[in-house]
């Protein structure tokens, strides 16, 4: 049987698939995920209880899950990142 484990070549597309995986396994185990960080699992940004208690078994601070699930979305006007033109290009 294959397993979920991709090559390590194929981190981003890995990244994907894990986070779909990630919702499929959710959806049909319906039980606990495990637990939620306190702090993001990629940039190390403490994830507000809020969102923790939210999310159960949470992983990824609000920046970093967007960032994965391909959102953009303005945030309150305040733009923390910087021009849009330093990050497209
Ligand atoms: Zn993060």
């Amino acid at each position: 049987m294959a397993g979920g484990w991709a090559k390590d070549g194929a981190v981003s597309e890995q990244i994907e698939a894990s986070i779909s995986d990630e919702l499929a396994r959710m959806k049909s185990r319906r039980a606990p995920v495990g637990e939620s960080l306190t702090h993001c699992a990629d940039c190390d940004e403490e994830i507000p209880e809020a969102r923790r208690v939210a999310i159960p078994g949470v992983k990824l601070c609000i920046d970093c899950q967007q960032e994965r699930d391909g959102v953009q979305r303005q945030r309150g006007g305040i733009n923390r990142r910087g021009s849009k033109d330093s990050q497209l290009k």
